[in-house]
């Protein structure tokens, strides 16, 4: 490797699937929307504790916001700051009120069969690294456009996101990372384009 150039870890997340990446505190992480108007469901876990992990309801506590401004942290269950949210090179907005998305959402949808989900995604995202998760913790849905109205109603706009979008943080400890392409591709009004593409991470140590 040449001198002073750090090396820059990519992982590609495929349409309807999810991956896992082990980062140290630090680092920095990008995402990517490859394709344009793709949610991906953002997991951040302690790498020393498996029960601290991203929680959108302390971070919305101690940011005051619905989602945090640049410069501001992600808290953990735990009141610690796991990430910084560095810099957003997209349009947003950012969703950090929905749950992930799972089977039976898209039984509910009128779906008949097996359809990958950010849940079933996250558990084989975890389990490919050797990561046993008891639960799914809430997510941070990165590009998806449901804003909250004034009259309380959550809005279920198409994602605005384009090809070549991203969105940046720093890891405030070690961590696992993990990021599911939502699988949303059904529904009257579709948030996720129609389809499942691809998103990236690239970490810099
Ligand atoms: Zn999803």
């Amino acid at each position: 490797m040449t001198s002073g150039a750090a090396a820059v870890q990519s992982v590609t997340v495929p349409g309807y699937h999810g991956r896992a990446v082990r980062v140290s505190g630090g680092s920095t992480i990008r995402v990517t929307d490859v394709e344009g108007s793709q949610i991906g469901d953002m997991f951040a876990i302690s790498e020393d504790d498996r029960f601290e992990y991203l929680s959108p309801a302390q971070t919305r506590n101690f940011v005051r916001r619905l989602f945090p401004s640049i410069g501001d942290p992600f808290h953990t269950n735990r009141h610690n700051s796991i990430l910084t949210l560095v810099a957003d090179d997209s349009p947003g907005p950012h969703d950090m009120l929905f749950a992930p998305c799972d089977q039976k959402m898209y039984e509910e949808e009128g779906f008949v069969g097996d359809h990958r989900s950010c849940r079933g995604n996250f558990f084989e995202a975890t389990r490919e690294i050797g990561l046993d998760m008891p639960v799914v913790p809430d997510p941070v849905n990165l590009f998806q456009n449901t804003p909250a109205q004034p009259d309380g109603s959550l809005a279920l706009f198409e994602t605005l996101s384009r090809p070549g979008d991203s969105i940046t943080f720093r890891a405030e400890m070690d961590l696992v990372f993990v990021l599911t392409a939502c699988s949303a591709d059904l529904g009257e009004i579709n948030v996720n384009g129609g389809k499942s593409t691809p998103l990236r991470i690239d970490v810099t140590p």
